[in-house]
């Protein structure tokens, strides 16, 4: 099962999606499986972080922002090459096992899409694969 999610997304930021990813796997009824969950945009990404205390995902952007700050030599015309590397590092898409029906992710995991470029209107996908 292949579900499209819509997001529009503010400035930069992390959006927690976990729900949309357990959704698409309740309506699949895969009980024992994988799901990916992918992003197609060049400045977002995907990741698995912690959903819990906010301050974590606030680090997490200020320490991109950091290690992959503006730099008058980057040449991409468009402006945003610090976004496109983060986009890079961070990555286009993440993986979660499913057993029982239930998606594996530690008490503390959150999957988010991260956006680095915003406001922009984004998409996403989730694919749910039985095995
Ligand atoms: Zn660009």
């Amino acid at each position: 099962m292949l579900k499209k999610f819509y997001l529009n997304t503010e400035n930069e930021g992390l959006y927690n999606i976990t729900s949309y990813v357990r959704q698409t796997v309740n309506e699949s009824g895969v009980t024992s499986g994988i799901a990916v969950v992918f992003c197609p945009h060049t400045t977002a990404a995907i990741t698995i972080n912690e959903n819990a205390d906010p301050d974590v995902q606030t680090d997490l952007l200020f320490a991109l922002d950091k290690t992959y700050p503006d730099r008058p030599q980057f040449r991409h015309a468009e402006g945003n090459s610090s976004a496109h590397l983060r986009s890079s590092c961070v990555g286009a898409s993440e993986t979660v096992i499913i057993e029982d029906g239930s998606l594996l992710l530690g008490t503390w995991q959150g999957i988010y899409f991260a956006e680095f470029d915003g406001p922009r209107k984004r998409h996403f996908f989730v694919k749910v694969i039985k095995g």
